[in-house]
């Protein structure tokens, strides 16, 4: 057991037990209320989609709002948004997007650090999946919001701050009583839409907190333990793609492939069209496929023990040249997307346009025809490393 283990099993912090009632009673409530009303009463279809729809604007909120807007300034949003997402933040009931986004610049700032990552996923599944929130773990760690200045100057962050616990019960309340009311069937709604629903945005939510740094891939980089994970994505509105995240936090995608399930970089994207959001900031395309292609390369290298100096100094100048050639390709691809633009808005004919075209493909083909030849190399070299140490 480390040194800091047991100085924490020593001196815990005092239980929060405000946060441990809320998530112990929902939970009870949820988990026993949801099967007895069920079969003595049923839930009608139009609760079952009010759930469905009510966990999709809380979460969605969360994601779009307090993760991609506030907490990274990935985009640019319209006040209508923001004062939607500030509702839905409440809904979801996550403390105020000014405390969650301070938390939260706090777990990339120091990832991984147990004393400095609010919910260090190195402390366990436990701690930061929920633990890190039922006991004053925060008290000594900061009191003040010096990492969020720049959100304090927008002036729906700090209505909803200062508002938050009437925001809170409002909505937790508010929408689920008006919902039954609607429906015909209060105590159904307040069930379903009010305490089950809460239970499934809470721990979906904070699946990315704890399974995203356990469970998946990591593509990206092997620097911190978040994980890349579909399944994840499918349950947390596309923020399974945590690996992605975490080493380019600064772009509105998580899931960067077009069959990859990140429904919030779709909402902000289409959001884009009509004006509601602006400034939608993406990685380089080369930055991505750099990253990706070194931790292909790192985790190859690794599992087959290449111990011959000759041998890795060859693979590593094979790799710098793939990498050249991948860099032409995006520049190429750069200047043809930049003279599309100008071709579009000036609504000229640009003659340059075929022949920049014809140039990406060339240079495209050439860093596919290097990559190919590099995993060969690759290859070879793993084979002829696995057969040596077999023989030794
Ligand atoms: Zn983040
Ligand atoms: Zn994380």
């Amino acid at each position: 057991m480390s040194s800091h283990q047991n100085s924490a099993a020593a001196e815990k912090p005092p239980i929060l037990w405000l946060n441990l009632s809320v998530f112990a009673i929902t939970f009870l409530v949820a988990a026993i209320g949801v099967p007895w009303y069920g079969f003595t009463h049923g839930f009608s279809t139009g609760l079952i989609v009010g759930l469905i729809a009510t966990i999709g604007f809380a979460g969605i909120s969360i994601t779009a709002g307090y993760h991609r807007l506030w907490a990274h300034r990935t985009y640019d949003a319209h006040w209508s948004l923001r004062i939607l997402f500030a509702l839905g933040g409440a809904l979801a009931v996550q403390n105020s997007a000014l405390h969650w986004s301070s938390d939260h610049r706090e777990h990339h700032k120091h990832v991984d650090d147990n004393d400095k990552d609010p919910y260090s996923a190195k402390r366990g599944f436990w701690y930061s999946h929920i633990g890190w929130m039922l006991r004053e773990y925060q008290a000594s760690r900061y009191t003040n919001y010096d990492n969020v200045k720049d959100i304090q100057k927008d002036p729906i962050v700090m209505w909803q701050h200062r508002n938050y616990l009437t925001l809170t019960l409002l909505t937790t309340f508010g929408w689920p009583v008006a919902l039954g009311l609607m429906l015909g069937d209060v105590w159904g709604a307040i069930i379903l839409v009010g305490f089950a629903r809460l239970v499934i945005n809470h721990h979906t939510t904070f699946f990315i907190n704890s399974l995203a740094h356990i469970w998946g891939k990591q593509t990206y980089t092997d620097r911190n333990t978040a994980r890349d994970n579909g399944v994840l994505a499918f349950l947390t509105f596309g923020e399974g793609y945590h690996n992605y995240h975490h080493i380019f936090s600064a772009d509105y995608r998580n899931g960067i492939r077009w069959w990859q399930f990140d429904p919030t970089k779709w909402l902000i994207r289409a959001c884009s069209w009509v004006g509601l959001t602006r400034n939608l900031k993406r990685t380089n395309g080369y930055q991505v496929e750099k990253a990706r292609l070194e931790m292909q390369f790192k985790k190859a290298t690794a599992k087959a023990e290449v111990s011959c100096e000759t041998t890795m100094a060859k693979l590593h100048d094979e790799f710098d040249v793939m990498v050249a050639k991948l860099r032409e390709y995006y520049q190429v691809r750069k200047q043809l997307l930049d003279i599309k633009t100008k071709a579009l808005v000036d609504s000229v004919h640009v003659p340059t346009l075929a022949e920049l075209q014809a140039k990406a493909d060339a240079m495209r083909e050439v860093f596919v025809a290097h990559k190919r030849e590099f995993h060969q190399l690759l290859q070879r070299t793993i084979q002829g490393n696995m057969q040596g140490t077999q023989s030794v």
